[in-house]
């Protein structure tokens, strides 16, 4: 029997094992002061979050799909309002309007980018919505100057889903800094990962800023005294001082990240029936997935599976197809190219430390299955 390789879609143990001292010694600390909830790391790491992003502020949160509810419940969308949105997409970025009762609008990808198609948002653009919100998916930002003249057009608010994008640029602009607010999620698989769930939410308007700290903290406004009924949703003390820990490495991790996507780029530039990563104008991309569409996608994600290459798929299921959202109608064919790449789409292993040899072994297991094809 032959002892398979196995190169996991995203290596955290390799993560936590190089930078084992560092976070080590945030654990240290946090056992000494016995400091669980709020404290110095937190503030900390929001005020290097938000600069970061190029925002004036950053609010700890929970997790991502918290940072998005957050945003939505702080702007006052009232039930009957509606919200644009793209059906490519992890089911947090519209499952959390329903609670607001709020109406979700979804729209197709742009099939060069996979992000929100602009021209086809503003076709749906109603006397109701009000608010957009972009997914810069697997790390490319969403065309964000089309919509934001939309929006300003529209008196519409912009809200980025940035859960899969730290550290991306628009017009040489980080994203996070662009609408009113945008939502995070440091979930640990993401490109800046606790060691648990997380989230943050970045804005440049302090009274939002404000209106968002006290929902996610129970709607206090002193201890025991509140003004609204919120949540509670705080970024944990011992997750802030991991992310702060980690931010100082993003850049580098994102710039790693660019190798390995323009490494398959090159390697498999030349086969065919391949549909590689393609760059939209104007923007900087740090490929959270490293995703190619073939219509073999089934077959050759087995063929890696079984060679020990974990391959995987975001997301089979555009979300107006979902069963959750079924109540809303939408039938298959609404919307073409979302539904062409949730039937092709297949994300390579891809995080920053992933090895030159073990990227190479992704592209020798990949061509063999072409290979193994053009002979049938
Ligand atoms: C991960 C993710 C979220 C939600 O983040 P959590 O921290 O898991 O709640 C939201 N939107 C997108 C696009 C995501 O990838």
């Amino acid at each position: 029997m032959t002892v398979k390789t196995s190169i996991p879609l995203v290596n955290l143990q390799r993560q936590a094992q190089t930078y084992r001292d560092a976070f080590q010694a945030s654990f240290t600390a946090l056992l000494n002061k016995a400091d669980f909830i709020g404290g110095a790391s937190v503030e900390q790491f929001e005020k290097a979050f938000a600069q970061y992003c190029g925002a004036q502020y950053c609010v700890g949160v929970g997790n991502g799909t918290d940072a998005l509810y957050l945003i939505f419940k702080a702007l006052g969308l009232k039930p009957g309002d509606e919200v644009i949105t793209c059906t490519m997409s992890f089911i947090a970025t519209a499952e959390i309007f329903a609670p607001l009762g709020v109406k979700v609008v979804f729209a197709d990808i742009d099939p060069l980018t996979y992000t929100l198609d602009a021209t086809q948002v503003a076709r749906l653009i109603t006397e109701k919505t009000k608010a957009l919100l972009p997914v810069h998916l697997y790390g490319q930002p969403a065309d964000l100057a089309a919509l934001q003249q939309l929006a300003n057009q529209h008196g519409l608010f912009l809200i980025e889903d940035a859960a899969q994008a730290h550290g991306a640029e628009f017009a040489g602009q980080r994203i996070g800094s662009w609408g009113q607010a945008a939502a995070f999620s440091f979930y640990p698989g993401k490109n800046l990962g606790a060691f648990g769930d997380g989230g943050g939410i970045t804005t440049n308007d302090p009274e939002l800023a404000h209106k968002i700290r006290m929902l996610a903290n129970h709607g206090r406004l002193t201890k025991y005294e509140h003004a609204v009924e919120g949540v509670n949703s705080r970024l944990d003390t011992i997750q802030a001082s991991i992310l702060l820990t980690k931010l100082g490495h993003l850049d580098a991790w994102n710039a790693r990240r660019n190798e390995i996507a323009a490494f398959y780029n090159n390697a498999l530039s030349d086969l065919p029936d391949l549909k590689l990563p393609q760059l939209g104008a104007n923007r900087t991309h740090v490929f959270h997935l490293y995703v190619v569409q073939t219509t073999q996608r089934d077959a050759l994600l087995q063929f890696l599976n079984g060679q020990g290459i974990q391959a995987a798929i975001h997301y089979p299921i555009p979300l107006h197809l979902q069963p959750a959202f079924a109540y809303l109608g939408y039938q298959p064919g609404a919307f073409p190219h979302a539904e062409t790449l949730s039937q092709q789409c297949l994300s390579l292993p891809i995080c920053p430390e992933l090895t030159l040899s073990e990227a190479e072994e992704v592209v020798r297991v990949f061509k063999a299955f072409f290979e193994s094809e053009s002979r049938h």
